[in-house]
């Protein structure tokens, strides 16, 4: 039985396990995930994590604790810089995720930790953090340059398959990775082209991956909208050539890798006549958060463009969220036929 790598199903999961799967199993090893994020996960999360957390990191230390005895690795990758700006990186919970896990959480299996950062280690970051990897793992250097080089590709093809099928990251790795059979390839056929009848509304939900695609703190918003013959958009789908562009609308970029890319998207779909209107996704207690939803806000409210903000914690009730979601499709219906 190959060594198993545990990884949490939530933060980087949603953008990268598709190069880390592909990278440790040509290694190797099982690379294998906690389970979707449930009750006993958050509550879990909730009790070992400090109280002014946000909810990702509290869901963060659940599903370690969720797959802390079944793995004889856990990986954590401590996210500083991966944009071409040096100045852009990642929250400090973020930095600090490999240090809050260890202080947070006793008898964990070791963890495999390497930074990923372009600003101190250049272009060929990526290619030293796996480099580093397959050292603390003890693996031959033609073999850990094969598996990176398997593992870009295999990244890059995922993503491009994000843009021309129109399906989230979440359908995406079902269909790449966990042969869900015929029920996933219909949704990748299907992508978002719905029939455009009058009726067919269609809306950009925007936020953190981890808290959009997350089904159970996100209250499944995206199943939910799609049941309700509503088209979702989300930033995953934009090439980011065209993302890029956006950037130039504010004087300076963000400070945060994923703050700024929903600024971005939100700013392209507000230009998109067939789109609707945006929802934004945001946690309770995120710093960052809290300006990208203003700026988001301001803008929509310049162009007089649909805006709905849903803010998540763990106390969030899934009635409360669906409730304003109806009352929002509602709205642009009428907005619609007004
Ligand atoms: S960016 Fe916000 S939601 Fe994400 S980990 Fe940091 S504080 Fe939490």
């Amino acid at each position: 039985m190959p060594p198993k790598i545990g990884f949490p199903m939530t933060l980087t999961y949603f953008t990268q396990f598709p190069l880390w799967k592909t990278f440790f199993t040509e290694l190797g090893f099982e690379f294998v995930t906690s389970q979707p994020t449930n009750k006993l996960i958050l509550n879990n999360g909730i009790k070992e994590t400090v109280t002014d957390a946000c909810i990702p990191i509290k869901l963060f230390h659940g599903h370690v604790i969720a797959l802390k005895n079944k793995v004889d690795y856990i990986f954590i990758p401590r996210m500083v810089n991966i944009d071409k700006e040096k100045h852009i990186t990642f929250c400090p919970k973020f930095l600090g995720l490999p240090d809050m896990i260890r202080a947070s959480i006793s008898n964990l299996p070791p963890i495999l930790e390497v930074s990923l950062d372009k600003k101190n280690q250049g272009k060929l970051f990526l290619y030293k953090a796996c480099r580093l990897l397959g050292r603390q793992l003890g693996k031959p250097y033609n073999k850990v340059f094969q598996a990176y080089l398997k593992a870009v590709r295999f990244q890059k093809k995922f993503e491009d398959f994000l843009v021309s099928k129109k399906i989230t990251p979440v359908e995406a790795i079902d269909y790449f990775f966990r042969n869900k059979g015929n029920g996933i390839k219909k949704v990748i056929n299907r992508g978002n082209s719905l029939k455009n009848d009058e009726n067919d509304l269609n809306i950009a939900v925007v936020g953190y991956p981890y808290q959009i695609y997350d089904s159970y703190v996100s209250a499944d918003i995206i199943n939910f909208l799609r049941k309700r013959n509503v088209r979702v958009w989300t930033l995953e789908m934009i090439p980011s050539s065209l993302l890029k562009r956006y950037a130039r609308r504010l004087p300076k970029k963000l400070f945060w890798h994923f703050s700024n890319k929903v600024v971005w998207a939100s700013y392209h779909f507000i230009e998109q006549p067939f789109i609707d209107g945006i929802i934004h996704v945001s946690a309770f207690g995120c710093g960052p958060d809290a300006m990208v939803g203003k700026l988001v806000e301001l803008e929509c409210k310049e162009r007089k463009f649909p805006f709905l903000n849903i803010t998540i914690d763990e106390h969030t009730g899934e009635a409360g969220i669906v409730t304003r979601i109806e009352a929002f499709i509602d709205m642009l219906r009428y907005r619609r036929t007004a």
